[in-house]
């Protein structure tokens, strides 16, 4: 049975098996704690180093705990915060993209509305691609490209609320796709803002390509 016996201090919160009353030690180790804080994080860090296994446990078992402190941490330190991003990004490139690319896929519309947003802002950067564009399409046209059939393709896209795409690209490091009717197809709007001049069939090994042809 525990001992209500008050310590000299008047705690009756119970005693540890040598006697010790529980509160006075936790207020000593307390003290000691705020005076010492690196010897204390470094003791902390050399235990948690042997002890792997019971780390891993007490995270599992404060797991909600962990985040509530990590995310007041994060309220607290804004700066920090972006910083740390912003170096995680900068090391993590290909996350980053997968990420995007996640994000776009599971919401095509918000991403449409700001590469909306972002054109009427910028109206003239806006005016050039499109010029750009048109040439490109101009340029990609041989004489024998069936002007009908190409109608027919971007009339039937307009019916169904599709995107016309190029199989392969007009616009690519690698490769110069044609504007006819045998390079296009129809894509749903999220299947072609995912696909982004990335893939075709039989396209060249690009990812072990010199710098200047990586996309
Ligand atoms: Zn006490």
């Amino acid at each position: 049975m525990v001992s209500l016996r008050p310590c000299k201090k008047g705690h009756t919160q119970g005693r540890y098996k040598d006697g010790k009353c529980r509160v006075c030690v936790l207020e000593r180790v307390k003290v000691y704690a705020a005076a010492n804080r690196n010897k204390v994080r470094r003791y902390k860090a050399e235990w948690a180093k042997k002890n792997p296994l019971k780390v891993q446990a007490s995270r599992l078992a404060n797991k909600d705990k962990r985040r509530a402190s990590i995310q007041a941490w994060g309220a607290r330190n804004k700066d920090k915060v972006r910083l740390i991003k912003a170096r995680w990004k900068k090391r993590n490139p290909d996350a980053v993209k997968a990420e995007n690319a996640r994000r776009r896929a599971k919401n095509p519309e918000y991403f449409r509305a700001a590469v909306r947003s972002w054109a009427r802002r910028h109206p003239t950067y806006a005016r050039i691609k499109n010029s750009i564009r048109r040439a490109q399409k101009l340029r990609a046209m041989p004489w024998w490209a069936e002007l009908e059939k190409i109608a027919m393709v971007y009339q039937k896209a307009k019916e169904w609320r599709m995107n016309v795409d190029h199989i392969v690209p007009l616009q690519h490091p690698a490769v110069c796709g044609l504007h006819v009717w045998a390079n296009l197809q129809l894509l749903s709007k999220a299947e072609n803002s995912s696909k982004r001049n990335r893939h075709w069939p039989d396209m060249p090994d690009c990812e072990n390509s010199p710098k200047a042809y990586a996309l």
